[in-house]
């Protein structure tokens, strides 16, 4: 079941990853910069490092990412995220880097030339596996914390070939597109508004939204310095 979801193999780190190589290195300051920002190391870094820098090769680029060759897609917040984010330079900012909270330690890597995406996910086993390259290490997390950074990425990861629902073109959108919601009145951009029933809508306005206003969608005042507003 687990070959299924390997296509291919990964070759980018397709062997252990020596101490005394320049992988191991390079490795080694991506986690500086992660720990710096998450305050301490732990497993979760390691794994979002090396998948970072797996998913990339996968698609075809090399890392750090340049100007928006690459959207990064990371299925939970928290420590895995700043591995990734130290290992590919997507950030929420260059509007490379978005989270899809599903709570999988899990990312879609797509290359916006080849419109082609990647996703990668640590193998099922790949803690008990840890282990065998931290012999004598006492605690998982210990084991974990150097396993991750020695093993080869086939033994890390398993990947597949996917389509992005909404395509990578319109996730990214043309820069500088302006909408107005025409419930709410609020301002949308990067295209995210949706057409319902002949209405131009915000996502929350359209039964999408992850809040409901507690008056209700009618009733609120959108704007303090305008109290008398109805519309
Ligand atoms: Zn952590
Ligand atoms: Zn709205």
């Amino acid at each position: 079941m687990i070959d299924d979801c390997r296509p291919q193999e990964l070759t980018v780190w397709a062997h252990e990853v020596r101490e005394d190589s320049p992988e191991h290195a390079r490795l080694a300051e991506i986690l500086h910069v992660s720990a710096a920002r998450h305050d301490h190391l732990c497993p979760r870094q390691v794994l979002g490092a090396r998948m970072g820098l797996a998913g990339l090769a996968v698609i075809g680029l090399p890392a750090p990412i340049q100007h928006k060759n690459a959207l990064v897609f990371i299925e939970s917040d928290g420590c895995f995220a700043d591995g990734i984010e130290a290992a590919t330079g997507a950030t929420v900012g260059h509007r490379t880097l978005r989270v899809q909270d599903l709570g999988k330690v899990a990312a879609v890597f797509g290359n916006l030339t080849t419109q082609q995406a990647m996703r990668l996910v640590p193998h099922p086993e790949v803690r008990e596996r840890a282990k065998r390259y931290a012999q004598e290490v006492k605690t998982n997390y210990h084991a974990q914390l150097q396993g991750y950074r020695l093993m080869p990425d086939q033994e890390l990861f398993c990947y597949q070939e996917v389509e992005l629902d909404p395509a990578l073109e319109a996730v990214v959108s043309r820069a500088g597109v302006r909408a107005r919601c025409e419930r709410c009145g609020e301002e949308i951009i990067n295209g995210r508004q949706v057409l319902s029933a002949g209405k131009c809508l915000c996502r929350t306005c359209a039964g999408q939204g992850y809040y409901v206003p507690k008056d209700g969608l009618e009733e609120r005042s959108l704007d303090p310095f305008r109290p008398d507003r109805t519309d």
